[in-house]
């Protein structure tokens, strides 16, 4: 921790949030000098500099423009820090880290994505163990190697995978759950680390990334007496190219002819379709039920364990390069960056 160098990047979220006095509803913050709201940053004994988003957004208004900036900050400061801490507001912490996950390749060093349900300058804060934490994490070494080489959420004192992780919680602080992977580091008295569970890289290798996004792709979640004109009017959407239908259980979904056609035809017209389970833990298992053989039979992709987070962050940046039909859906099924247990 003594010798490391830590690039904090602020984007917004309640962490960083303020009341408005007229309308009592929270708003970003200016985080010119950041050291002033959190003075705690002084005591550490590692570098830290920070980087402020402007405007800093309320992360509801994430888009692919913004994960690209994300990343060419880390591209761009990559040899000079030895860790990234990412403040960033809970809403859709999950679909960055995942996005970030899949964008950085050949990464070796931590990106932490952390934020709070209350703001850091409240008196209940949860937002300054998160962030004390996370920097910690940050700039954890061994054998002057980063002990979490990967894309990471922490929160309430657990260190999740970021693609692997969801926000689950509106209202307590322990917001975020993994349901199919371990904990890759829990803080108490000190700080343990699964090193079993943190992938670490053979090399280190020049981090590449990939910052083109497809937006042609929808998600689809099914319910019981489900509306077909609901149903065709996503497969109708224009351009579409990929699509996640949520479904229930082991993947199964409604057996009706005209549901399973509308599924048929897109896939013939060469649109990825992923089966993600509405369920938290748990994975896609197309065939165990007749509810969902047809599905495989058609050609439906198992998402497998994958986050709806993960499956829809990944399919716009595999449509988002210049790659066959084939090699998404290959891509699709397999583990690029730990997102699912094959
Ligand atoms: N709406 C906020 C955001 O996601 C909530 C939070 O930060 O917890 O930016």
């Amino acid at each position: 921790m003594q010798n490391s160098h830590i690039l904090l990047i602020y984007t917004g979220g309640t962490i960083g949030m303020v009341k408005d006095s007229e309308s009592g509803s929270l708003k970003p913050f200016n985080f010119s000098n950041i050291y002033e709201q959190i003075p705690v940053l002084n005591q550490f004994s590692c570098k830290i500099d920070s980087i402020s988003f402007d405007p800093v957004i309320d992360s509801s208004n994430v888009d692919a423009e913004f994960w690209k900036k994300l990343a060419h900050i880390i591209k761009d400061n990559y040899e000079k820090y030895d860790g990234f801490v990412i403040l960033h507001g809970t809403d859709t912490m999950a679909f960055t880290a995942s996005a970030l996950s899949f964008m950085l390749e050949d990464l070796y060093k931590p990106v932490i994505l952390t934020g709070s349900q209350l703001p850091i300058g409240m008196l209940r804060t949860d937002g300054m163990e998160n962030l004390v934490t996370s920097i910690e994490i940050a700039s954890a070494k061994e054998s002057s190697k980063a002990l979490v080489p990967e894309v990471c959420i922490c929160f309430e004192s657990k260190l999740y995978r970021g693609n692997r992780a969801t926000k689950y919680n509106s209202e307590y602080f322990s917001a975020y759950k993994s349901h199919n992977y371990p904990l890759l580091a829990e803080a108490g008295i000190n700080i343990k680390f699964n090193k079993k569970a943190i992938h670490y890289p053979e090399h280190q290798k020049i981090l590449r990334i990939y910052d083109n996004f497809c937006n042609n792709v929808s998600i689809l979640k099914i319910f019981p007496n489900i509306n077909k004109n609901t149903v065709s009017a996503i497969f109708k959407t224009k351009n579409l190219k990929g699509l996640i239908i949520e479904t229930y259980g082991s993947g199964n979904a409604p057996t009706e002819d005209w549901f399973i056609k509308e599924v048929e035809q897109a896939i013939e017209k060469e649109i990825i379709v992923v089966n993600i389970t509405q369920c938290s833990k748990g994975q896609v298992d197309m065939g165990r039920y007749e509810t969902s053989l047809k599905l495989k039979q058609i050609g439906v992709i198992s998402g497998q364990d994958m986050t709806t987070e993960a499956a829809i962050t990944k399919l716009m940046l595999l449509l988002g390069q210049n790659l066959r039909y084939e090699e998404v859906k290959m891509y699709m099924l397999n583990s690029l960056a730990g997102e699912l247990t094959s």
